[in-house]
This record gives C-alpha cells, sequence and structure tokens, in this order.
C-alpha cells in the first residue's frame, strides 16, 4: 500500500497516464494529475478518483513543453506535499512521417515532452526524495526505447533517449533509496495510438485497417494490444516497497515484441 505517500503523474488526463493515477490512488498515494483536455471533463474525473480512494487528488494543467511551466508545476506541488515521492514520467506525444519531410516543430516538441520534460521533473523531485531517502521514479518509455519503426524518428529517439537517463540517474541514485525504472510497453488502444493510424497509412501506401492489423498487431507475437490496467498494474508494482531492488530495469510489456 502507498497511503502516505505522494505521486505525480504526468500526462494523466487520458491513457495510461489516467490509469496509473486510478491505480496508486486506489492504493492510497495522494495524486497530483497532469495533461490537456476539456476542464470540466478533468475535474469530473479528478472528483471521481477522489471519491472511490479518499485520498487527495490535485490538477496541475502545466505544459510540459515549457521549462518554467514545469518549474512551477513542480515548485507548488513540493509546497502543498514536501515531496514527491512517486515521479511518473508518462506524459507524450507521437508524430509519423519520414525524416525528409518531418516537420522541426514536430521534432522539437517530441523530445521537449517526451524526453526533456523528465530531465525536469527528476532533477527538481530527487532533491526531497534524497532527504528522505526513498523515491520512486517511474518512466513511461515505449517498445522504442529497445526498437525502432520506421518513419517514427523523433519518439524512438526520444524514447532511446528516456532509457539512457532511467539507466544513469539510478546508478546515480542507487544506495539513496531511490529506484528508477522504464516501463516500455507496446502497443496499448489509447488515443496517442488512435491519432497515429491515418498518417501511418500515408506513409506506408496502405489502408488503416492494415495499419492496425499488419503494423500494429503484427509487431506483437500475443496479436493483441496491451491494456491500460496492464501497464498501470506493473507502475503500481514498482512504485511499492516489494520492487525496491528492482532499479536501473528498462522493463518490456509488449506481448513478446522486442524479442523478435
Ligand atoms: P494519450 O494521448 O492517451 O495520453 C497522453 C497524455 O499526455 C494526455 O494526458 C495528454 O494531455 C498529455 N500531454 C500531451 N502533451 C502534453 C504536454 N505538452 N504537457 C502536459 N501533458 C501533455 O497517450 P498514451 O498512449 O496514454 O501515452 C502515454 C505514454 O505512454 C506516452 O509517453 C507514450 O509515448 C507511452 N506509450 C504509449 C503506447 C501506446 O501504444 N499507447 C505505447 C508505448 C508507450
Amino acid at each position: 500500500m502507498l497511503k502516505g505517500k505522494t505521486a505525480l503523474v504526468t500526462g494523466s488526463t487520458s491513457g495510461i497516464g489516467l490509469g496509473i493515477a486510478k491505480v496508486l490512488a486506489a492504493q492510497g498515494a495522494n495524486v497530483i494529475l497532469n495533461g490537456f483536455g476539456d476542464a470540466k471533463e478533468i475535474e469530473t474525473i479528478r472528483r471521481a478518483i477522489a471519491a472511490d480512494s479518499g485520498v487527495q487528488v490535485r490538477f496541475d494543467g502545466a505544459d510540459l513543453s515549457a521549462q518554467d511551466r514545469i518549474e512551477a508545476m513542480m515548485a507548488k506541488a513540493l509546497a502543498e506535499f514536501g515531496t514527491i515521492d512517486i515521479l511518473v514520467n508518462n506524459a507524450g506525444i507521437q508524430f509519423v512521417a519520414p525524416i525528409d519531410e518531418f516537420p522541426v516543430d514536430k521534432w522539437n516538441a517530441i523530445l521537449a515532452i517526451n524526453l526533456t520534460a523528465s530531465f525536469h521533473t527528476v532533477r527538481l523531485a530527487l532533491p526531497r526524495m534524497k532527504a528522505k531517502k526513498w523515491g520512486r521514479v517511474i518512466n513511461i518509455a515505449s517498445a522504442h526505447a529497445l526498437v525502432a519503426s520506421p518513419f517514427k524518428s523523433a519518439y524512438v529517439a526520444a524514447k532511446h533517449g528516456i532509457a539512457g537517463l532511467t539507466k544513469t540517474v539510478a546508478l546515480e541514485v542507487a544506495e539513496q533509496g531511490i529506484t528508477m525504472n522504464a516501463i516500455c510497453p507496446g502497443y496499448v488502444w489509447t488515443p496517442l495510438v488512435q491519432k497515429q493510424i491515418p498518417d501511418t497509412a500515408k506513409a506506408r501506401g496502405i489502408t488503416e485497417d492494415q495499419v492496425i492489423n499488419d503494423v500494429l498487431l503484427h509487431a506483437q507475437p500475443t496479436k493483441k494490444f496491451v491494456q491500460i490496467e496492464e501497464v498501470a498494474a506493473l507502475a503500481a508494482f514498482l512504485a511499492g516497497d516489494a520492487a525496491a531492488s528492482i532499479t536501473v530495469a528498462i522493463l518490456p510489456i509488449e506481448g513478446g515484441w522486442t524479442a523478435q
């Protein structure tokens, strides 16, 4: 159980991050939600998690592509809760295009949100974790932290970068009661995956159905999408005391994809 702990889950208004926030709250952690979306819907989500779990649930809509917004979010969270015991770097975006047509602004945004934001949250959360001699950093990377797919240069570069950041910082703090790991999901049916289907179809010259069956599910020997709840359960396990000796790990949860 995570009673008395505080968790910040970036990009938790949707998909995998929302699933992780719900499980951490159910296990007793106070939760700070973050992400974009309709204000009323987010408030409904916030209230529902708080009512279901009885913990404090706060929302911070910081744009993680902006360093000053991240710093403000972290300062507010630390002032309010004292420590961020469990930091889940989950926010992410995708864009699919051949490299010679890849929009420079998309490259910059993907690197900023999927990689650099985690550098900022980690550097700002670690001092209090060190003071408490307890901390968990869980980075939601991707199977694309381990292998590549064509037309996803920025995403694959950023996710490989997250794996490198995870290994490096985890070694730096290994003696201080802090673990840092990366979870590498295969394809999970979320808005991030749904939105990339038309561009993938265009880049590969195939239909959207072929993208789902011949590209996405073809990658995974199970021929099934990974479930949000499965990723959330792994994150919750890593957050707990039973996972104290799991650190510097790059953990696939991808139906066998990266063994091929
Ligand atoms: P999603 O689109 O459902 O959720 C993304 C979240 O990030 C949303 O809450 C969104 O509001 C937030 N976000 C986007 N830009 C932001 C910004 N600038 N500032 C703050 N928040 C921002 O996607 P998802 O599939 O749940 O993805 C979550 C993470 O999981 C991402 O890092 C993604 O790369 C990773 N992942 C997803 C899959 C998959 O198949 N869905 C597979 C492997 C890894």
